[in-house]
């Protein structure tokens, strides 16, 4: 085996198969196998995205002090391999600063980004770069956003950006001093060329998908443009941010809107794994949100069909086990059962720690 130090090859295993080069993680916010049934039953059993996944595995979720994590917890988890407690970012539970895959495929000379629909302070992209205790510190998290060097950054979170940052001016102005290019809309995002990006196109969150239309796929689109520009290889996280959120709400409808929003995405992520090899596609979520079951519209199973009716346990968060779909190199090089630690663990050695 040919060791790909520089990333600026695609070399190859003792079976011939290319090395791991890009890693393109995806992460459905609340989005448990339920969640995406919903979508084979909505699109009656038509193979999505999530069909083409060459393997699978299964992750446990839990965080350091408590069977049902948060999103700062579980992202924590999946970007640094380490458990925490709810509402910690990026640090243990004793408060050591720990290093998340962003920073592992830094010191690796590849490039990395982050693509969400949520603001891009919130907790499962700060979780790629902040260090702090408490998720609600938005200070402390945009400080380190701004130290963070992650080359390409696309979500929402204009208002806090456009907020006062302690060295002088904006924030959206200490990423221009550092050499980003920023877009402040969505339209903005076609005109951005080159690398490092700052894309705040929304105020807070970016609006629900039926809104936002297709941002999220495009956003992932021209990420993997921007990343792939050169050879050096990338990592990038891209999260489906609201699936969460409206299965806080129970609203079925819009979470099928977002689980088919974020499959697109996948299925974008997916297509450049095929025209590049060397690239693993992870597709996988934080927790799942709104205990979501997809009951029979009667119990009597001798009838013909009598409906799905989606239903949900809770407004909260939940502890069941979530599924992972892994995709081009490497995808036969994870499976099984596992815990959310394991699993970034794996990816971290796979990039390079
Ligand atoms: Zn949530």
């Amino acid at each position: 085996m040919v060791a790909c130090l520089l990333g600026a090859c695609v070399s190859c295993n003792d079976d011939g198969a290319p090395e791991m080069h890009n890693v393109i993680y995806m992460i459905g916010d609340g989005m448990g196998l339920a969640q995406v049934s919903l979508l084979q039953v909505a699109e009656d059993y038509r193979p999505t995205a999530f069909d083409r996944a060459e393997g699978v595995a299964l992750i446990a979720t839990r965080s350091a002090n408590n069977r049902v994590t948060d999103s700062a917890a579980a992202g924590t988890a999946l970007a640094t391999g380490t458990k925490t407690a709810n509402a910690s970012l990026g640090i243990d539970t004793a408060g050591v600063r720990l290093v998340p895959m962003t920073e592992c495929a830094q010191r690796r000379g590849r490039h990395t980004g982050l693509v969400v629909t949520s603001y891009l302070h919130h907790a499962t992209p700060a979780a790629f770069y902040a260090h702090v205790s408490d998720r609600r510190e938005d200070e402390g998290i945009l400080r380190d956003m701004a130290a963070s060097d992650i080359d390409l950054l696309i979500g929402g979170g204009r208002s806090a950006l456009g907020g006062a940052c302690p060295e002088g001016g904006t924030w959206f102005d200490a990423f221009g001093r550092k050499g980003y290019r920023v877009a402040q809309s969505p339209e903005m995002l076609d005109t951005l060329s080159a690398l490092p990006v700052l894309a705040a196109v929304a105020d807070k969150h970016l609006p629900r998908a039926e809104e936002r239309g297709d941002f999220l796929p495009r956003a992932t689109r021209k990420a993997l443009e921007l990343l792939s520009a050169d050879d050096a290889g990338f990592f990038l996280m891209v999260e489906g941010s609201q699936i969460d959120m409206f299965c806080h709400g129970n609203d079925a409808r819009c979470v099928l809107d977002e689980v088919r929003d974020f499959e697109r995405a996948v299925a974008v992520a997916m297509d450049f794994a095929d025209s590049h090899p060397g690239t693993l596609v992870v597709v996988t979520a934080d927790h799942e949100t709104g205990g979501l079951t997809l009951p029979s519209g009667k119990d009597d199973f001798t009838l013909p069909d009598s409906g799905v009716e989606p239903r949900f346990s809770t407004g909260g968060h939940t502890a069941s086990i979530v599924p992972v779909y892994l995709y081009g190199t490497g995808a036969d090089r994870i499976r099984g059962l596992m815990d959310n630690t394991e699993l970034a663990g794996r990816i971290k050695q796979l990039i390079g720690e």
